[in-house]
């Protein structure tokens, strides 16, 4: 008998393997240990008995079953093979994504102990002239606790572990290891200060939470999509949604962008919900998130939060899954399995026969128009709570500050003169830049030469200043110090050009000398535990103003900041990238909505160098609608999704041409087949990001409303030239094409 195994090596399709005579044939979902080349791996069962028709001695056994019921429920595995199918990815990659970490490689199941000291009988009727004072003491502690109690514990009361072995050895206690799970709370900053149980929901959230219960009362799958300005409310909606879920006695499943930007939802949960929930997400560690994911599989859970990997987590008879900002582009995983977190949450939710419901104050473009077309549910929130008012948004055009100030201009002075009024009164801004770094290209004035990346197509960006400065290349991660001469004309007129969060940190502390200024941004959150440690120390007053990068733009709730600005509003609509305007509209929007959540009003400064751009002007109006209109305009004009559906594919050479003839040479495959299958293919052409790591990179395009046609084509055009299979990236609904 055969069974069809999941290892986790990439790119690998399932295996077969034969279960040896008089061994038990393994459940779907077991871990298996299986031979694989002269290695030995740990893999998944995802489907027993199958009949194949290969030689029967040709079949290798599995070693050993490690699990006697399945270690995966067989609802992850179908979801998984889903993914992998209509992701084109292989088996092998989705399998290591939804398991658990040190699950893979067969090192399962380890877990922090804990020695526990419990009372015996013998312990409970000893008389006190049997033992000594001290364990008499100790004998006190345990008689009044039946459960037991961590020796570290007794310790700490003074009891030290050679009393405690003295009454082990007498009979009157006994001591045994006892697992723990860790909890991933304890590393939270700070507690959230809202959340009050019987706090009146507004008027608009009432009746949201009335239409999302019915939903979920039905039981039957459906997809709202909760379209709230930020300051809505939203995430009380959640909770109140989740306990009534969970009350009728469902699970629930949450998923964030990012929880370490956005400790206050966790918190929220966990104060809501106390040891029910389980937190999953990349900052913790493994052992943490193996602990969590073993609880939600043993049943002990019934909500979940976690980021995009969560959707996949192990959680029995779901109800509810909640999507927040599922605009963000986080939710997609940049590297094989190529998934939306989202995407793949509404196919669960369907199996489940769930409410899905996706909140964003800034929808995708996706979301919005299943929105319109009726597909989805639409429940609006227009008004923030307590009716505050959105913050008062005023546009700097850069091209008159530069006239006035000189080029070198980085703060207008409009910002500047509102920053030092915030200072004045005790108040806090943030300051938004999308770019890392002080300036973002070298330059040489003689022959124009710049610093680049030696195995990218990219200028390396400079960090740091005066001798600690470095050039550092933001994909690859290659680094070198700053030379003092051209590499191309040995002459010293090297200058720097363009500027990053750094150069706007230093530039605000000379605005404003008195100010406590910091910065958020990747480079400067690298050390474990400085991101919460900056959110805190903001928080509490200790930092004025803080600058960085889209991080700051995400669901913080400050109360004290009544300031935004956004230094080069326009970073990202330069990007030969569908997604260009849209992701500039949702950017300002979140951050612009940051400013003025406490008593006092907000507002927001966006400098920029197209203030007539219509994702500018609609984001400073909040104008959500006539934004979407206007873009959809632009994306059915060049048919791009929501209207049709693409296929991005990378092609890796070690030279240009080869990328490129290997490209055109699938290219041609397909084009012989787009007709009759109704779609279009664009390309080859080198992609935007020409070079990385080394490697020369074509791109072509496939656009059509039949995704399935598509993506059948294209994995036949890749299987008619195996040579290519690993040199070939397939990204099925792409959030970026650069
Ligand atoms: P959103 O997620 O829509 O941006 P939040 O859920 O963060 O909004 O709510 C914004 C602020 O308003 C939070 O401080 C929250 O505690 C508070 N809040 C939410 N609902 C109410 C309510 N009904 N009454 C008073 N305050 C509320
Ligand atoms: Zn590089």
């Amino acid at each position: 008998m055969n069974i069809l195994v999941a290892v986790p090596v990439p790119a690998l399709d399932l295996l077969t393997y034969r279960v040896p005579d008089g061994m038990t044939p393994p459940a779907v979902g077991a871990r298996v240990v299986v031979p694989l080349g002269t290695r030995t791996v740990t893999g998944i069962v995802v489907e027993g008995a199958a009949s194949v028709a290969i030689d029967e001695d040709d079949i290798k056994p599995i070693r050993q079953v490690l699990d006697e019921d399945a270690f995966l429920p067989a609802d992850v595995i179908a979801l998984a093979r889903w993914t992998a199918e209509y992701y084109a990815a292989g088996p092998g990659d989705t399998i290591m994504a939804v398991l658990p970490p040190k699950t893979r490689g067969g090192r399962a199941d380890s877990h922090k102990t804990v020695r526990v000291a419990m009372i015996t009988a013998a312990g409970l009727d000893a008389s006190s002239a049997a033992v000594t004072p001290k364990q008499r003491d100790a004998l006190d502690i345990l008689a009044g606790a039946p459960a037991g109690v961590p020796t570290s514990q007794l310790t700490a009361r003074g009891i030290g572990a050679d009393t405690v072995s003295r009454l082990v050895r007498n009979g009157l206690a006994s001591v045994r290891q006892e697992r723990v799970d860790r909890d991933p709370f304890d590393a939270f900053p700070f507690a959230a200060t809202m959340a009050e149980a019987d706090r009146r929901l507004t008027i608009e959230q009432e009746a949201a939470l009335t239409r999302l219960r019915a939903m979920a009362d039905s039981r039957r799958f459906g997809v709202a999509l909760v379209h709230g300005v930020t300051g809505s409310g939203k995430t009380e909606l959640y909770i109140r949604l989740s306990a009534a879920v969970r009350a009728s006695g469902r699970s629930v499943l949450m998923l964030v962008p990012e929880i370490a930007l956005t400790p206050a939802i966790a918190s929220l949960f966990r104060q809501a919900f106390g040891d029910q929930v389980a937190i999953q997400h990349s900052g913790l560690s493994d052992g943490e998130r193996h602990d969590q994911w073993q609880r939600i599989r043993r049943g002990e859970i019934d909500v979940v939060v976690g980021t995009r990997s969560a959707v996949f987590a192990p959680l029995a008879d779901i109800g509810l899954i909640i999507v927040d900002e599922e605009h963000d582009g986080s939710y997609k995983q940049e590297e094989s399995p190529r998934y939306n977190g989202r995407d793949v949450a509404i196919v669960r939710g369907q199996r489940t026969h769930a409410l899905l419901v996706l909140g964003s104050a800034t929808p995708s473009m996706e979301s919005y128009h299943n929105a319109m077309s009726g597909r989805y549910e639409r429940i609006v929130l227009e008004r923030r709570v307590l009716d505050r008012p959105l913050a008062a948004v005023t546009v700097v055009d850069m091209r008159e500050e530069y006239a006035a100030e000189g080029p070198d201009a980085v703060l207008s002075r409009a910002l500047k003169d509102a920053v030092a009024a915030r200072i004045e009164r005790k108040e806090q801004a943030l300051v938004l830049l999308n770019r890392r770094g002080f300036a973002t290209a070298v330059f040489c004035r003689q022959c124009a030469g710049t610093l680049e990346c030696p195995n990218c197509s990219v200028s390396l960006v400079v960090h740091g200043e005066g001798h600690a400065r470095r050039a550092n290349c933001h994909y690859c991660n290659y680094s070198t110090r700053v030379p003092a001469a051209c590499p191309h004309c040995a002459g010293p007129y090297l200058e720097q050009a363009g500027f990053g969060t750094e150069r706007v940190e230093a530039e605000v502390k000379r605005a404003c000398p008195s100010a406590r200024v910091a910065r958020l941004d990747r480079d400067a959150i690298r050390r474990k535990g400085a991101l919460g440690s900056l959110l805190s120390r903001f928080r509490d007053g200790a930092i004025d103003v803080l600058v960085g990068t889209q991080m700051i733009a995400k669901g913080h709730d400050f109360p004290r900041v009544t300031l935004v600005g956004v230094v080069s509003a326009d970073v990202g609509l330069g990007m030969a990238d569908f997604r260009a305007s849209e992701r500039t509209f949702q950017l300002l929007t979140q951050v612009a909505g940051r400013a003025g959540r406490g008593d006092q009003p907000g507002e927001a400064i966006i400098q920029t160098l197209y203030p007539e751009h219509y994702s500018i002007q609609l984001a400073c109006r909040q104008d959500y609608p006539a934004f979407y209109e206007r873009e959809l305009q632009f994306r059915r004009a060049m048919r791009y999704p929501p209207l049709v559906s693409i296929i991005n594919t990378i092609v890796r050479s070690r030279t240009f041409a080869g990328a490129m003839d290997d490209a055109a040479d699938l290219v041609q495959r397909l084009r012989a087949e787009s007709d009759r299958a109704g779609f279009r293919v664009l390309g080859p052409a080198p992609a935007p990001l020409g070079r990385l790591r080394g490697e020369y990179r074509a791109q072509f395009l496939l656009k059509g409303v039949n995704r399935k046609a598509m993506r059948e084509a294209l994995m036949a055009a890749v299987a008619a030239r195996p040579d290519l299979q690993r040199r070939v990236v397939v990204d099925v609904d792409p959030v970026s094409v650069l």
